[in-house]
């Protein structure tokens, strides 16, 4: 595969590779999208067994993080950074400050935050070379954790869906949650205020019990959460859940989570709407997270402390957007993935006409 032969490069704006030997340093900053603002998506740090896996990687989620942004409906424009290494084993203070000079070179045309193996203190190095960093601690811009914020979302669309399809209010409702980590636990708490009945599962038998004790949820092993008589499936846990092994034992008839990547492919997102399943895409319904983070580099930009205000009406437009997708899906008897693709490319391809014309 070459750089521009990917399936992943569809259109973007730049491909950032940097070495730095003394610490050594690998990374790729990939820049999908400036159209609708800087890009923003966070920073991998990965064992990738090669250069060609690490981009492959780099692309698909600096896209991935455009069409996020733009259905957040967010000044952002999408992008992503992967540092080759162990996380475990290889980070130094040095490395993450050799990081930050490499942000710095992209010129502002790329913020970095946290993702896999990346914490708050590693960005704080980086953070010594460029301002072009969310996600860190103890200062008035800063955003914290999004998880409840993401969970807020997911909780705001499942009531949704349940209104359009089910025709009804939470109270009564069968919620089945797969994973009560950090966003699972917190919309099981927000399902049970609301009077949904919950069943969970995680392989973390100490967050699982603990989630059951304070919300009354049944619990039930990891592989049986998929056979659950369920009117919603909420997946929280890894990408993947809706596969072609699990979608014959889902019965809900609503699909919505938080976890990224829920459908393993396409072709079961159609399947799902051929069944009158209705599906909340999850880059749409788990954005409140980014939105977040987007206050936070709202916040550093202004010099300004940051503003929940502005992140709940990021949150209830988020919510307008997921409506407009259902509308579409149902008017046009289109899967709603699709739609939701549809509409985020439309937005970037509009901010781009814009910003061309300027
Ligand atoms: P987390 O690691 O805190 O929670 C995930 C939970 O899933 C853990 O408790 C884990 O034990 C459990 N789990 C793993 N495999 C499982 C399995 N096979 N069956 C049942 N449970 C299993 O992560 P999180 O921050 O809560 O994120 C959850 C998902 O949401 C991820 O896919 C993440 O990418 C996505 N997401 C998170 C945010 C956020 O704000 N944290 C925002 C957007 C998307």
């Amino acid at each position: 595969m070459t750089l521009f032969d990917s399936p992943a490069f569809e259109g973007h704006e730049g491909v950032h590779a940097f070495s730095d030997e003394r610490t050594g340093l690998k990374t790729i900053i990939a820049v999908h999208s400036t159209a609708r603002g800087p890009a923003a998506g966070g920073c991998r740090m990965w064992p990738y067994a090669s250069a060609e896996l690490a981009l492959e990687d780099a692309l698909r989620l600096s896209r991935a993080m455009s069409y996020k942004n733009a259905m957040a409906d967010l000044e952002l424009g999408g992008g992503k950074a992967v540092i080759i290494g162990d996380s475990r084993t290889q980070k130094t203070p040095a490395l993450f400050e050799a990081f930050g000079r490499a942000v710095q070179d992209v010129g502002g045309k790329y913020w970095t935050a946290e993702d896999v193996g990346v914490s708050p203190a590693d960005l704080m190095h980086a953070r010594r070379h460029t301002k072009y960093v969310a996600g860190l601690e103890g200062h008035p811009a800063a955003s914290g954790d999004p998880s409840p914020v993401t969970a807020e979302g997911i909780f705001r669309g499942i009531q949704l869906c349940v209104r359009r399809a089910m025709n009804r209010e939470l109270d009564g409702v069968t919620v089945a949650i797969q994973g009560v980590g950090h966003v699972g636990a917190y919309l099981a708490d927000k399902l049970h205020a609301a009077g949904a009945k919950l069943v969970i599962a995680d392989v973390n038998e100490e967050a699982v019990q603990e989630v059951a004790a304070r919300t009354g949820a049944k619990v039930v092993s990891p592989g049986a959460i998929f056979d659950v008589a369920a009117d919603v499936f909420a997946p929280c846990a890894l990408g993947g859940a809706v596969n072609a092994d699990t979608l014959d034992r889902i019965s809900a008839r609503i699909i919505a989570g938080g976890a990224n990547n829920q459908l393993a492919d396409p072709e079961v997102g159609r399947t799902l709407f051929q069944r009158g399943m209705l599906y909340a895409p999850d880059y749409v319904i788990n954005g409140g997270g980014i939105i977040n983070v987007a206050g936070e580099i709202r916040a550093l930009d202004r010099g300004e402390a940051f503003d929940p205000a502005w992140v709940e009406a990021k949150l209830a437009r988020l919510m307008q957007t997921l409506e407009e997708v259902l509308d579409r899906s149902r008017q046009e008897s289109r899967p709603t993935h699709e739609v939701a693709n549809e509409i985020a490319r439309a937005r970037i391809a509009g901010a781009a006409e814009k910003k061309a014309a300027a």
